[in-house]
């Protein structure tokens, strides 16, 4: 309460503009991930397309926002370029090919779409899900109103209203976050298990993933350019140093495979500290020319290309708070 009033000082009285100005030399790297225009969607990765697009306006006017391919030859060569913005989506929704990109293509603002390759479906009925997203799914599909995770630690969940059912999948996802991936796997069978519901992939369209083909047509834009975002969106630091090969370099062969165009940039799946170890960004270094994490989104010319950092936006950011975040202010 005390922080909205604060922010709202803040914005009314221009007091983010110093920082804005302090921060003129680093470029901010946003992170989205899909838009759906379903106002009673309560994940705050998908942002309604009013909103992105206002926000993209807000870029457009105040911010020189290029690709990520032009950020590194600026930080490289040490060019002077001030408010420096950059675009970035994560994981393949369709949305971001139906809804995203039209908008990208009015206003001409370029963008890196950062690929979780196994989630990519063949055609539009090959609906797949990410693997948070799925839990989700699961549970709502239930119809259950508790479910007993005891055996794993995570208690008797209550899944009765849709608030409850928010805060538990959450609850879950956070812990499957934090834990191994043969235990994560054991957890998602388990819901499996106790969530016979057959599950109405009409109810989610939110989490469709884009198709093949639509990844394709996206990377031939000149104004989108495809990222890796491995293959099945583990969390790095806790899979085994022998599948990381394969999620980091193998989602870069996958694309490059199928849309036949070579990917340089990667994205880590998550992308906090704890989510990234040593091996992954040595993979990631011999792989591609970048790698963007989830902290830190303002960067400096000289910050290491392999922990580059990025601001998340979600649906909580109207504009009014989407230019104090621009300017340097944390959420
Ligand atoms: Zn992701």
């Amino acid at each position: 309460m005390v922080k909205g009033i604060f922010k709202k000082l803040i914005s009314k009285t221009f007091l983010w503009r110093p920082l804005k100005y302090i921060n003129r030399h680093k470029c901010v790297i946003l992170m989205y991930h899909g838009l759906t225009e379903d106002k009673s969607c309560d994940d705050w990765t998908q942002i309604h397309p009013d909103e992105f697009k206002k926000q993209m306006l807000y870029i457009k006017e105040n911010y020189d926002v290029i690709s990520i391919s032009d950020m590194l030859d600026i930080f490289k060569n040490k060019k002077t370029r001030l408010h420096l913005a950059v675009v970035t989506f994560d994981d393949g929704y369709r949305s971001v090919y139906e809804t995203a990109f039209p908008i990208l293509r009015e206003l001409g603002i370029p963008a890196t779409v950062y690929i979780t390759s196994n989630f990519i479906g063949n055609d539009r009925k090959d609906v797949r899900f990410i693997w948070p997203d799925y839990v989700r799914v699961l549970l709502v599909s239930s119809r259950l109103s508790t479910i007993d995770l005891s055996h794993f630690k995570l208690g008797n969940l209550d899944i009765s209203d849709p608030l409850r059912q928010r805060i538990s999948v959450n609850r879950i996802i956070e812990h499957l976050k934090l834990i191994g991936s043969s235990e994560k796997n054991n957890i998602i069978s388990y819901l499996e298990e106790k969530s016979p519901g057959m599950i109405d992939h009409d109810l989610f369209p939110a989490y469709h993933p884009m198709t093949w083909e639509e990844v394709k047509r996206l990377s031939t834009s000149d104004l989108i350019s495809i990222g890796a975002h491995t293959r099945n969106h583990p969390i790095l630091s806790r899979i085994k140093i022998d599948e990381l090969e394969g999620e980091i370099s193998g989602s870069k062969q996958d694309i490059e495979n199928r849309i036949e165009t070579d990917v340089h940039d990667f994205a880590y799946p998550n992308g906090r500290m704890i989510d990234i170890n040593d091996e992954a960004i040595e993979i990631a270094k011999r792989g591609f020319r970048s790698a963007v994490t989830t902290f830190d989104g303002h960067n400096r010319p000289d910050r290491n290309p392999y922990l580059l950092g990025r601001v998340g936006v979600g649906r909580n950011l109207a504009v009014d708070n989407f230019k104090l975040v621009l300017a340097g202010i944390s959420q």
